[in-house]
Order: C-alpha cells, then structure tokens, then sequence
C-alpha cells in the first residue's frame, strides 16, 4: 500500500495550515506517521487520495451513521441547495427537524439548532446556569464536551492522545466553576454536592466516548439524576455522540434515564453541520427569545444542512438497524478478543450497540484512569497494520469505532482478516 500522494499533501498542507489538519484528533501524533487525505467515500467505504480502500470504522468520527452518501440523504440536500443556502430567517423544514428530535427525546419540549456539538455544550450549560441561577458544573474526568473554555480540564482523547494536562490559553477564571469527578463513582460527585451549594449542573457523556468507549455501570445515571435532583441541580446528558446512535432516543433511552438537557451534533446532521440543545419547556423558556438567556447563529438551522438532517433521521428511523448494530458489534467484539487470545494479548473491548473499540490492556475498563493503563504502543502498532489491510480506524487509542448501516458481510471478513494480520503484528513486535 502506497501513500506517497497523501505524503505530498500533507507537506504542503503544513505550510497554511496547522499540523496540515483542521482538527488534532486527526493528526496521527499518537501512532506515528502522517495523516490519510481523503479523496471521496460511498456506502461503508473510504478512499484515500492514493487510491486505497478502506472499510471506513471512523465514519467522521459518528454521524456518517448510514454510511456515505446515502441516496435520499443526497437528493435531500441537493434539493435544498436549489433554494438557496442561508436566509437569515426561518423555514418550515426547521420545524420539521425540531418535531423528529422533540419526538425522539421525551425530555425535550423545544430544541434549539446550532452548529457543532460544541456550540450545542457551551450553550446547554448556560442554559444550567441560567436556569438554576447558580455557577458550578460538575463534569467527569475523561469525558470530552467540544473545546469550549470551561469543559477543557481532564477531557479525553484529543489531549489524552497528545498528554496535555488540559489546554493552553485557558484563563483560570474560566475554569474555577468546574469541578472533576470520576466517572462511574458516584461518591465523587457527592463529594462535591456536600462541598459546595452553588453547582447547577452535572454533564457527562451518557455512555462514555471519547476515552474509548466507557459504559455507565449498575444505576449509576439514575442515581446522578438524583442526586443532582436532591441538591437542585440538573443532569445534562451530552449526547452528542450517542444520540440518535444508540437508539433512535440516544442513550437515555436504552439507560431508561431522561436528562433535564440534552444536547445534540454528529448523527443530527448525517455529516453536515448541526448541534442542538432541548429541555422541556419551563427549561428552555429561558432561552431568548422568550427569556433572558442570550444564544444565537448567523448560519443555525442553514437550510442545506436540515435537508440533511431530516433526510438521515428519516431513514435511520425507517432502517431502525440498532438490532443489526447489536449483531454485528458483538461479532467484532467476538473477532478483537479471540483473535488478542491467539496471539496471547492482553485486550479488553467495551462496547454500547455500535461504539466499540479495544483497550490493549487486561484491566476492564469503566472510567478515565483504567483506560489510561493501555498500551498506546501497541495500540500504534495495531492502527497501522489494520490502515494497511484496508480499515481506516481513528488514529487513536481512544477515540470509538464506529459502525453504519452500509457495513456488508464481505466489510466485517475484511475486518476480521485484518485484525489477525495486525495482532499477529502486534505478537511478533514486543
Ligand atoms: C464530538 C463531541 C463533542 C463536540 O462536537 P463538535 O461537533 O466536534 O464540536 C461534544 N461532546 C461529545 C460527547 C462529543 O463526542
């Protein structure tokens, strides 16, 4: 396999761009070597500009969730476009996508779009603030809510793959109302109720993402929503990755858990730009125009990418593939773990429906601090000879594999061919 056009690139990327990549979790930092440049995708396919094929398990890092370029998807937005792309103003098909994602999450009366998941967080947490009249968020270590100021301390994979302790260029004051606890230790957040009484909310990733994936054990949702509850405070549920991906109702729906606030991104907009955040109605009543709570968007709710966005919720509802996911993600599940038994490798997999990814370490894995035991070496290693046998992973330890509904038989054989290559790989190296 040659990449010597995306070794062109990236060098000359280098000069006006930084790192040659728009996002660091796209660099290859932790696993050495440069970047892939994409050429163009299809269904469960990726294809570098080199002209390799890969079975894409990125999927832009989640909303690719019926794989690229799904047909309706597609004539939805060129629908759009004919249009025109930016009003300024409303549209009825705002409206529409509100009405898919109100029914989807009981918790949610009113929803309002933006355009990353970040934006989504940034604004889901003032709304806390807002709504609660009080300052401090409690979130959890590992867990990874976009690059806003205040949620930049102890936030996965991005700075865990580059081992920065949190960001540069992050003023003190803008994280003196974050507190950190564990995930899956629900002392540790009581902790901090018994501490302090000004906290408004507590934000987590329902289901672990972006340590790898990390699940939520026995109650432990349930009994944050309470305990948030008992001292005043909101349960926020980041579910920007989950959403709409673990079921059609995020994570709050296989968990049984509703959140006060939820925010939204990735599968949203089936690959084009939307966050949301939602609440039921006395929440949301805070936000202006009907409240005091300023938050706003030249391009939220662009005509092109709501298209997309009804277009991919309309057919992942249709598809309803979450049994499909289930099936396939434990076969791979199955395939990672026998195939680390073979080649005598200490390897443990979390998976929740279609995230999965494998810790190359014995330790089960259920919060930041056991995730960090793995063998990034190896973990590189892995990486490289699963790009080599045509699966594009993400470049990191831990970030989630991802599946869509394009997968077919013949991707998951070329998996589980490449895994064997790989772990083989892996044996014969340490
Ligand atoms: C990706 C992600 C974000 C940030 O979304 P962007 O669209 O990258 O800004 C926030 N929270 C979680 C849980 C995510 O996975």
């Amino acid at each position: 396999m040659k990449f010597k056009k995306s070794q062109k690139l990236y060098n000359k990327g280098l000069v006006n761009l930084v790192g040659a990549v728009n996002s660091p979790v796209r660099a290859f930092s932790s696993v050495g070597g440069n970047p892939l440049f994409i050429k163009k995708a299809k269904g469960s396919t990726i294809t570098d500009v080199d002209g390799n094929e890969y079975v894409d398990l990125v999927l832009s890092y989640g909303p690719m969730i019926l794989g690229h370029r799904h047909k309706k998807v597609e004539k939805a937005a060129k629908k759009a476009l004919k249009n025109g792309y930016s009003f300024g103003a409303s549209t009825e098909n705002e409206i529409k996508l509100a009405k898919i994602v109100c029914d989807a999450f009981p918790g949610m009366d009113k929803v309002r779009f933006v355009n990353s998941g970040t934006e989504a967080v940034l604004s889901g947490i003032r709304l806390a603030r807002a709504f609660t009249g009080k300052d401090k968020i409690i979130k959890f270590s590992g867990c990874y809510h976009g690059h806003q100021d205040a949620l930049l301390v102890a936030a996965g994979s991005g700075l865990a793959t580059l081992s920065l302790p949190g960001s540069k260029g992050v003023p003190e004051g803008a994280v003196k109302n974050t507190l950190i606890a564990e995930y899956n230790n629900l002392e540790s957040v009581k902790a901090h109720f018994e501490k302090f009484d000004d906290i408004a909310g507590v934000i987590i990733e329902p289901v672990g993402g972006n340590m790898g994936v990390v699940i939520p054990q026995n109650d432990f949702l349930k009994d944050l929503k309470e305990l948030a509850h008992k001292n005043g405070a909101v349960l926020i549920a980041d579910e920007v990755m989950t959403g709409f991906r673990s079921k059609f109702g995020g994570a709050q729906e296989v968990l049984g858990v509703e959140a006060d606030i939820t925010c939204l991104g990735k599968v949203i907009g089936g690959g084009f730009p939307v966050g949301a955040y939602g609440a039921r109605n006395e929440i949301m009543e805070n936000v202006a125009p009907l409240g005091g709570m300023y938050q706003a968007g030249t391009l939220s709710g662009n005509p092109i990418a709501m298209a997309g966005g009804i277009s991919t919720l309309t057919e992942l509802k249709k598809q309803n593939p979450y049994d499909k996911f289930e099936e396939i993600g434990s076969i791979i599940e199955v395939i990672l773990l026998e195939t680390a038994k073979k080649y005598n490798i200490d390897l443990s997999v979390n998976r929740f429906g279609s995230m999965l990814n494998p810790f190359f370490t014995k330790t089960k894995v259920t919060n930041f601090e056991e995730a960090q035991t793995s063998d990034t070496e190896k973990f590189a290693v892995f990486f490289w000879e699963m790009i080599k046998n045509g699966v594009f992973l993400p470049p990191s330890q831990f970030e989630a594999w991802f599946l869509s509904s394009a997968l077919k038989d013949k991707d998951i054989k070329k998996i589980a061919d490449a895994t064997d290559k790989a772990m083989q790989k892996v044996a014969d190296s340490f």
